[in-house]
């Protein structure tokens, strides 16, 4: 599609290309193949890395790039839009989500072990929050840090945990002590990164319906021994510490679902200008054009937003861009699965044929709108921080 229909993609062009020449080397067949069989992408994670992308947003002191958020985000989103849609950008997305954590809350001695080892691809870091009984409430997880001698033990399981099968270490959050009455909830979270091969970590992937290229998985913890140079930041402050870098995780989401919404405009237009059916081209009927054009339009909103958040990010720093992230990924995920999904009906039955990929993309981009926050938590922080709703959970 012309690059004048999305204003956006002005945005650091020269970024844009490099990453679409290295795109380019991975098929929309390599990618249906990845996610039909379930083979993590590893050469296309390994490429990305050998090109410098992985460290982006690491300070050059530490090994990196020393760029900026934008850079990351105009990375993910022409990732995404490559045809990777979400296998791709999880591949490349995930390692990146510790990073904020280490930079700011991480020892000196942390930051110049882990870091440059992040940047050159060596070191896949995964993520893990979600409980079985702590989903979109993670004050509530319960695997638990308690002290022995003088190290520590976790007990407990994880679940979603993304890449764990190929994953080096895990950034989990676990209970280093419960909350007085009165206090915080967040408070007596405590965030560690561990090895992930382990004979006290049982891994198992869960069969999910999309983006199976990158499983996700139940992590089991019995008895895993892990030592203070593994705790990140202040104990009992962890959760406290994950707010801090998360908005720049929504406008990572927001540049990848953005990418897979043009992927899916693009083709569902291809598409409605080749196929005849009645003798004419489908997309000569107003029914096919209006939802085409409609997702367009969402697209191009939640482009402006996505950047004008990456804008005040860069200015003002990430505490400042409450709103504007929460805007920006509620927006593009629920353009993008509007996208996807309208795009499914202009296929017709094809859609439903791996080798159209339209499919891929629509099972992809529903992901984004429950995780890793729902839409529905991103309208309780509107309604109550924009509006001055009273607070509803
Ligand atoms: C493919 C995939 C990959 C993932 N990868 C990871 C990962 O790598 N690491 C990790 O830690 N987690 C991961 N997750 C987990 C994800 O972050 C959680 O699924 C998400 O936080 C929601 O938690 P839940 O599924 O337990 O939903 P629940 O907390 O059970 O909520 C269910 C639904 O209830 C509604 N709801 C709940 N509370 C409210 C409220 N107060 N107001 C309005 N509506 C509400 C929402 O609609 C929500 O979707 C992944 C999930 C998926 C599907």
């Amino acid at each position: 599609m012309a690059i004048e229909r999305f204003p956006h993609l002005e945005i650091k062009r020269d970024l844009r290309e490099a990453v679409q020449t290295l795109c380019s080397k991975f098929s929309l067949d390599y990618w249906e193949e990845h996610d039909r069989e379930h083979i993590f992408p590893e050469d296309f994670r390994r490429a990305f890395a050998d090109a410098g992308f992985s460290g982006v947003v690491i300070p050059e002191e530490y090994g990196g790039g020393g760029g900026s958020l934008g850079d990351m985000v105009v990375i993910l989103e022409e990732v995404a839009a490559a045809g990777g849609a979400l296998n791709a950008a999880s591949a490349v997305h995930l390692p990146q989500l510790c990073i904020p954590s280490l930079l700011t809350f991480g020892s000196e001695e942390q930051r110049r072990e882990l870091l440059p080892k992040i940047a050159s691809g060596d070191l896949f870091v995964t993520f893990g929050v979600t409980e079985p009984d702590a989903g979109t409430d993670t004050t509530q997880i319960s695997t638990r840090a308690t002290r022995k001698g003088d190290g520590w033990v976790i007990n407990g399981a994880k679940v979603w945990n993304s890449g764990a099968l190929q994953g080096d270490k895990i950034m989990l959050l676990a209970r280093t002590s419960t909350p007085e009455p009165g206090q915080r909830k967040g408070l007596g979270l405590t965030l560690i990164m561990t090895d992930l091969e382990a004979d006290t970590i049982d891994i198992s992937p869960i069969p999910k319906i999309g983006r199976n290229a990158v499983a996700s998985c139940e992590v089991v913890f019995r008895d895993h021994p892990v030592a203070d140079a593994e705790i990140i930041g202040e104990i009992g402050q962890g959760f406290y510490h994950l707010l801090h870098s998360l908005n720049s995780e929504r406008l990572y989401i927001a540049a990848e679902v953005l990418g897979m919404g043009r992927w899916a405009v693009e083709n569902a237009t291809r598409y409605a200008n080749e196929r005849v059916v009645f003798d004419r081209k489908i997309g000569m009927n107003q029914s096919v054009q209006h939802p085409i054009a409609r997702g367009y339009l969402n697209l191009l909103a939640a482009g402006q937003v996505v950047y004008q958040a990456v804008a005040e990010y860069e200015a003002k720093g990430g505490a400042a861009v409450g709103t504007l992230a929460n805007a920006a990924k509620y927006l593009a995920s629920e353009a993008a699965f509007q996208a996807a999904d309208d795009a499914m009906q202009v296929f017709g039955g094809y859609s439903y044929a791996r080798e159209y990929h339209i499919g891929r993309f629509w099972a992809e981009s529903r992901i984004q709108r429950i995780a890793p926050i729902n839409n529905q938590m991103i309208l309780n922080y509107i309604a109550e921080r924009s509006l001055g709703l009273p607070r509803s959970y």
